[in-house]
């Protein structure tokens, strides 16, 4: 069972969809928009559950329909997500040809679309086909975490449902109530909405380490000092022979360099407050525009890496750059 129960944390928007559901009233289109981990595929799923549900208390969960969706085996209920990071258009025309046969099996069809940020416009323009004339008991849901980036004729065209991300509180709580330390736990709370992700990384012994070594490195910036390639070659995390470790150290960094941002500007609330008193008495040794030229610095860096750039060139121009 998922700790994360999404009827707890979506509440709102489980009401929506129940509402609709109940009047006959659910839209052909849907883009359900909102941060990572905030659940829009699980309630994706849970919609198709919905139409297909053989339990009186829909949707049950434990019916032969409702088992199929879950394993991805039901062949009216279409889930697309992004090959290497795109959709591709033979996705589409895959989509496409699922969209013109006569169903297998009696009952509606219904498609997920996963981070449609990530199609090409012609692939958003064929999609565009489908939720203009859908054809009758046919229910597309589009997902994305960047609604920003979605083409204003597809918005325009679905009802969108927003995904609130829990509370930060609410994830540093649920995560002391698993014996995680304050300090950890509000720091992983700002690395993402999800608390069975929360807790996974929480738990994972490197992640302490990898907050030590940001720490090491912000005191070597604060006291200008220059051995922050040394510390991070001797550190026993090894960055270099792992993305997602460097994923979660550009991450904890950021969080790091966004906090000396607001002692900088006399804010004391901060997410290292284990560092404050540090962090107090030596913020008057950087410049403003050397905190801001920091932190453009790390963003750059996480871009690239998202790029498939070489990590170990990456990380140690990122390195000297902080210096
Ligand atoms: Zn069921």
């Amino acid at each position: 069972m998922l700790i994360n129960d999404f009827k707890s944390t979506q509440l709102k928007v489980i009401k929506i969809l129940m509402n609709s559901y109940n009047k006959g009233r659910l839209a052909h289109a849907y883009l359900f928009e909102g941060e990572k981990g905030t659940k829009k595929k699980e309630i994706a799923f849970y919609l198709a559950k919905l139409l297909y549900c053989e339990d009186s208390d829909k949707p049950c969960g434990k019916c032969n329909n409702c088992l199929r969706i879950e394993h991805h085996n039901h062949p009216n209920v279409l889930l697309i997500e992004p090959e290497q990071n795109t959709i591709k258009k033979e996705q589409i025309i895959y989509l496409q040809q699922e969209y013109a046969k006569t169903t297998l099996e009696p009952g509606p069809k219904v498609y997920i679309i996963k981070d449609i940020d990530k199609m090409s416009i012609n692939a958003a323009n064929s999609i565009l086909k489908f939720i203009e004339e859908p054809l009758p008991d046919t229910y597309t849901i589009l997902i994305t975490d960047n609604l920003q980036q979605i083409l204003s004729t597809i918005i325009s065209r679905c009802q969108v449902i927003n995904f609130q991300p829990l509370p930060k509180n609410e994830i540093v709580e649920f995560l002391k109530q698993n014996e995680i330390n304050n300090s950890v736990a509000k720091i992983v709370a700002q690395l993402t909405n999800d608390l069975d992700i929360a807790l996974e990384i929480a738990s994972d012994e490197l992640i302490s380490d990898i907050i030590d070594l940001v720490i090491l490195i912000t005191h070597e910036i604060l006291q200008k000092r220059e051995d922050i390639l040394i510390i991070c070659e001797n550190s026993q995390v090894n960055l270099y022979n792992n993305r997602k470790k460097l994923e979660y150290f550009l991450d904890i960094l950021l969080i790091l360099m966004g906090d000396l941002k607001s002692v900088d500007n006399n804010n004391d609330n901060i997410v290292f407050d284990q560092e404050l008193i540090f962090i107090k008495e030596n913020i008057h040794k950087i410049k403003s525009e050397k905190i801001m030229f920091n932190i453009d610095e790390i963003l750059k860096t996480k871009i690239n890496i998202g790029y498939n750039a070489n990590t170990v060139l990456l990380l140690d121009h990122l390195l000297i750059n902080l210096m």
